[in-house]
């Protein structure tokens, strides 16, 4: 027994990444689980990754900006699995310029991929989620959600109103067995930083090793953080034992780590 026997799990974002490793944590616990993002053919393989291991996964193609889709997505994931006990709001993109630089097109765009799908994606599974007396929602958020940082106004506006949505649903949850935490992690090894990495490649023209240094310098860590170890932090909020926490916000800013 690992804790999550009979529960399931649909993880946004769940092709690569933060939420694939998530997909596998979930599911090795012993969680159902329901993998969604725009690339249908990356949550495929991953769902048929975590069927190898002889657990149970599902794939949808699913734009979490949308609100239909998404609709279709939790009848698609309930026809599957039955319910969804668990919702982990991990899909995300993110980018960075100057203010000067930033459309309005991309800070739509990432406002609606950080905050609106996860707003869309908790509306489409809560309230049933409160009549069975038991969830968890999971919002992946980022440091950026706590502090600023230079050129991603975007993304720290939309990382911000993950958090103060969460805290806020949080509140709206007490005495209903939903629980609403965020995990907020520093850099971690995923496409998303190989991504940032090639724009400080692009704007500095420093070979790899040299704008990994510079990213981590002015982040504070030392190496970047491994998916396994957010989906770790995750998995935590998502067990039974987690009932009393809610409302928190996780940090894992990766300053510690060896
Ligand atoms: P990746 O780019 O590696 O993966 C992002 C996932 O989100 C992909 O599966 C992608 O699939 C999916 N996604 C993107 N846009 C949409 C959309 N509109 N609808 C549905 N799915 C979408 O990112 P990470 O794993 O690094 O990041 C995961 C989360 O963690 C994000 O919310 C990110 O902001 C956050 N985070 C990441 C950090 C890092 O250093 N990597 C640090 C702090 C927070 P597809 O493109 O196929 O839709």
């Amino acid at each position: 027994m690992s804790g999550l026997e009979g529960y399931n799990a649909l993880i946004t974002g769940g092709g690569r990444g933060i939420g694939a490793a998530a997909g596998l944590a979930l599911a090795r616990a012993g969680a159902k689980v329901s993998l969604a993002a725009r690339n249908e053919a990356q949550v495929v393989q991953m769902a048929a990754e975590i069927r190898s291991e002889g657990l149970e996964a599902f794939a949808f193609r699913c734009d979490v900006t949308d609100e239909r889709q998404v609709r279709d997505l939790v009848l698609s994931a309930r026809d599957a699995m039955g319910r969804v006990d668990i919702l982990v709001n991990n899909a995300g993109t993110a980018a960075s310029n100057p203010l000067s630089r930033v459309t309005l097109a991309e800070w739509r765009h990432i406002m609606d991929v950080n905050a609106t799908g996860t707003f869309l994606c908790t509306k489409a599974v809560y309230d049933r989620m409160a009549e069975r007396r038991w969830g968890r929602v999971v919002n992946i958020a980022s440091v950026a959600g706590l502090e600023g940082g230079r050129y991603i106004t975007a993304y720290t506006a939309a990382k911000h109103a993950v958090v103060g949505f969460t805290k806020a649903l949080a509140e709206e949850s007490r005495g209903k067995g939903v629980t609403v935490n965020a995990v907020c992690p520093g850099y971690v090894d995923t496409p998303l930083t190989d991504e940032t990495i090639a724009r400080i490649m692009h704007h500095t023209g420093k070979d790899r090793q040299g704008a990994l240094d510079l990213l981590l310098a002015e982040s504070g860590q030392s190496r970047l953080m491994r998916a396994h170890e957010v989906a770790d932090a995750i998995l935590a909020l998502c067990r039974e034992e987690a009932h009393g926490r809610n409302g928190e916000i996780v940090v894992l800013d990766g300053k510690e780590v060896p």
